[in-house]
């Protein structure tokens, strides 16, 4: 077995992915290899700079608009590819992403990792993003001003990426984009979108940290964004 294959069964492992449904899973991830659809979107990255993204990074790093800027040790922006397919939302940054000034790279993060293995993508390949550039003191819940506030620089995100989907991990990633209330499992499965754009609305990865047994439903909703990314895959 190559390291690779080791590390993405170590993902599915982590994922909650049986043996069996790994066998389908390579299966799976043969055709989508062929038809292109999962193959490696090689234009990086955060790197590459030009003016829209400059404003866009420069107004986020100097923000004062909520109260959230003063508790703050940084703000974290978002990363990945500036042209991928895939586009992540999760809700805001916690205290390993206050540090590191990236989303997603504590425990949470680990796992939504092992969630873009499981679907045969890199890190890089995607882009990730948070409602809130700025960590909730204690993490709590974000507020309505904030998200108000804030959520401007996550359309403008989303403008300059024109991603194929997004999946908006949680119920307030779903709630911001889609400006509902419904409960997460009134919009799990359901054909969703922002702008034109197909949503899928999963479960939070911290969320599956506490509940397991869930992470087969998040698998469900992978699994369809996949089919909806493959459908719309141009030729
Ligand atoms: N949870 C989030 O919603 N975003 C992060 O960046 C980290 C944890």
């Amino acid at each position: 077995m190559s390291s690779s294959e080791a590390i993405r069964r170590q993902y599915l492992e982590a994922m909650g992915i049986t043996q069996w449904e790994r066998r389908a899973l390579v299966a799976d991830a043969r055709v989508a290899m062929a038809s292109g659809t999962v193959a490696p979107d090689l234009v990086a990255s955060s790197a590459g700079a030009s003016p829209d993204w400059t404003a866009l990074e420069t107004s986020v790093r100097t923000c004062t608009k909520c109260a959230l800027h003063s508790t703050r040790t940084q703000t974290v922006f978002g990363i990945g590819n500036r042209r991928a397919q895939w586009m992540f939302v999760g809700e805001a940054p916690g205290a390993d992403e206050d540090a590191q000034g990236e989303p997603f790279v504590g425990r949470a993060g680990q796992l939504l990792n092992a969630m873009f293995a499981a679907l045969g993508l890199r890190r890089e390949q995607v882009y990730i993003a948070n409602v809130l550039k700025c960590r909730p003191p204690g993490n709590r819940d974000p507020q309505a001003d904030e998200v108000e506030q804030c959520e401007p620089y996550l359309i403008r995100q989303i403008e300059l990426i024109q991603p194929k989907l997004i999946v908006a991990l949680g119920r307030h990633a779903a709630h911001s984009l889609l400006k509902t209330d419904l409960a997460l499992a009134r919009l799990r499965g359901q054909p969703l979108s922002y702008q034109n754009i197909p949503l899928v609305v999963t479960y939070h990865p911290a969320y599956l940290l506490r509940t397991p047994s869930d992470k087969r439903k998040a698998w469900e909703d992978l699994r369809r964004a996949r089919s909806i990314i493959a459908e719309t895959a141009t030729p």
